[in-house]
């Protein structure tokens, strides 16, 4: 997608050979008109999936899920990071590794949102190593919901996520994908036709 490579080349920061800040569009400071044509790129995509709810994980995959949802007329849950306080049946948890944050979180779903006749689109700001794309996965396993594919934003294709979703069967889209961030730079994987 042309406007987002645009945008992290203007506006990217590049901390490390692995993590790039974009704290001025997705991170921190969001570009509602950038959001809403994510939103309207993953609804097209995912068009005729039967997709009926948009499921992510607080707090950045909020934006773009949150607009894609609005495309495609379905309800957005998002699932909130909280320390366990006790044993809850209410909910459903898995227990998910912060790429960033370098911490497990424990992360909850309320059980009445998610329903066996669901198809989900789980949608998230980034791609690493796949481990809070694959925590999502089972929570919608949990509930018995079909899962319709994978909306990202930004993947790092040099990291293992892509590979280990698709080995696990999963459609993919992601908007733009990074080759690498070597030498305090972002190479793309692909030109955008759009
Ligand atoms: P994964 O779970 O795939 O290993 O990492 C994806 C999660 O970690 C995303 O939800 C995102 O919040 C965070 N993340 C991973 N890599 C980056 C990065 O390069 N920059 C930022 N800002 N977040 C990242």
């Amino acid at each position: 997608m042309r406007l987002l490579q645009d945008k992290i080349r203007r506006e990217g920061t590049v901390l490390s050979p692995s993590i790039l800040k974009v704290d001025t569009f997705l991170n921190h400071g969001i570009d509602p008109l950038l959001m809403r044509e994510i939103g309207r790129e993953f609804a097209s995509r995912f068009a005729g999936g039967g997709i009926t709810k948009v499921l992510t994980i607080e707090s950045s995959g909020i934006a773009p899920a949150m607009m894609t949802a609005l495309e495609l007329g379905v309800p957005l849950i998002f699932a909130r990071k909280r320390k366990s306080l006790t044993l809850r049946d209410d909910v459903f948890t898995e227990k998910i590794y912060s790429y960033t944050k370098e911490e497990e979180n424990e992360v909850t779903v309320a059980r009445k949102l998610l329903l066996p006749g669901d198809t989900v689109l789980i949608v998230d700001d980034f791609l690493a190593n796949g481990e809070a794309a694959s925590g999502m996965a089972r929570i919608a396993g949990q509930a018995g919901a079909r899962i319709a594919g994978f909306g990202i934003v930004i993947e790092k294709s040099f990291q293992s996520g892509r590979r280990r979703l698709e080995e696990e069967g999963f459609r993919i889209e992601a908007l733009a994908r990074i080759r690498s961030l070597e030498n305090g730079a972002v190479t793309f994987l692909e030109e955008p036709s759009g």
